[in-house]
């Protein structure tokens, strides 16, 4: 999957990109990141790219021009008209507050997706305009962030996990939380017993049988404990 950002902050994806499992899922080409500076595309000569609403109001917002040029320069086109053929271009997401609440759903269904554009506002946001372009709206939570580049940075880590090849073991994947709909069961490593606190005989005893049907008991009394609202969905 190829992933388009738009950003008038491109240096903010260096850091997180640039460690762990996402720098080694980039290295290996498991997905391309192209980052996109929006301000690198304003007609303006001081290279603004925001102007103050219409109708009055606080802040500022970004204009239609820098956005949908930069758009146009990972293959959309400009007209409305082009718009219409999906399957020539990336599947395009503004993130926004005001969208879908960010979940394994979605990231399932966005790994269907060739390409992917993601469009991260800032200020008081973007021109609605661009919505004309837009095939959905991701928010990472019910709260205001100042920019769109945290909850893109989000999306792309939980997406690009859940690709084959990012992470070694595929049962890492299948037994983390919310992939069947329960949470993770607790997890403990050495030593076996830490000031008094031991670990559970179970995980001990070398009975996979016994091992795998406790992890699942535990699945379930951490969901119900942590995320009752989640049992409703299984
Ligand atoms: N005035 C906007 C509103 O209330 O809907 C919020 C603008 S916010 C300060 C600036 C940008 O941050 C937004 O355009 C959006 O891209 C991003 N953003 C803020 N909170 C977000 C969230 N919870 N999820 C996804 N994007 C968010």
């Amino acid at each position: 999957m190829r992933i388009d950002v738009l950003t008038l902050f491109p240096k903010m994806f260096e850091p997180p990109f640039s460690e762990s499992l996402m720098k080694k899922a980039f290295d290996k080409k498991i997905a391309e990141i192209n980052i996109i500076d929006i301000r690198s595309f304003s007609k303006d000569k001081h290279k603004k790219v925001d102007d103050k609403p219409f109708g009055g109001g606080a802040g500022m917002v970004i204009k239609c021009q820098p956005i949908l040029d930069a758009l146009a320069s990972v293959g959309i086109k400009k007209k409305l008209s082009a718009y219409t053929n999906k399957s020539r271009r990336p599947y395009i997401v503004y993130m926004s507050p005001q969208g879908k609440p960010l979940n394994n759903k979605i990231i399932n269904s966005l790994l269907k997706v060739k390409r992917l554009a993601l469009i991260c506002g800032h200020y008081e946001g973007i021109d609605e305009r661009v919505m004309n372009f837009v095939d959905c709206e991701i928010s990472i939570g019910d709260y205001v962030l100042t920019g769109g580049e945290i909850p893109a940075m989000v999306l792309i880590d939980s997406l690009v996990r859940m690709m084959p090849g990012a992470v070694k073991e595929k049962s890492s994947i299948e037994n983390d939380s919310f992939f069947n709909g329960y949470l993770d069961y607790p997890q403990y490593t050495r030593p076996e017993n830490f000031k008094g606190m031991k670990v559970p005989s179970v995980l001990l005893s070398g009975n996979h049988k016994e091992i795998e049907k406790w992890r699942k008991e535990q699945s379930y009394i951490a969901t119900k404990k942590k995320r009752p609202d989640l049992l409703k969905k299984i």
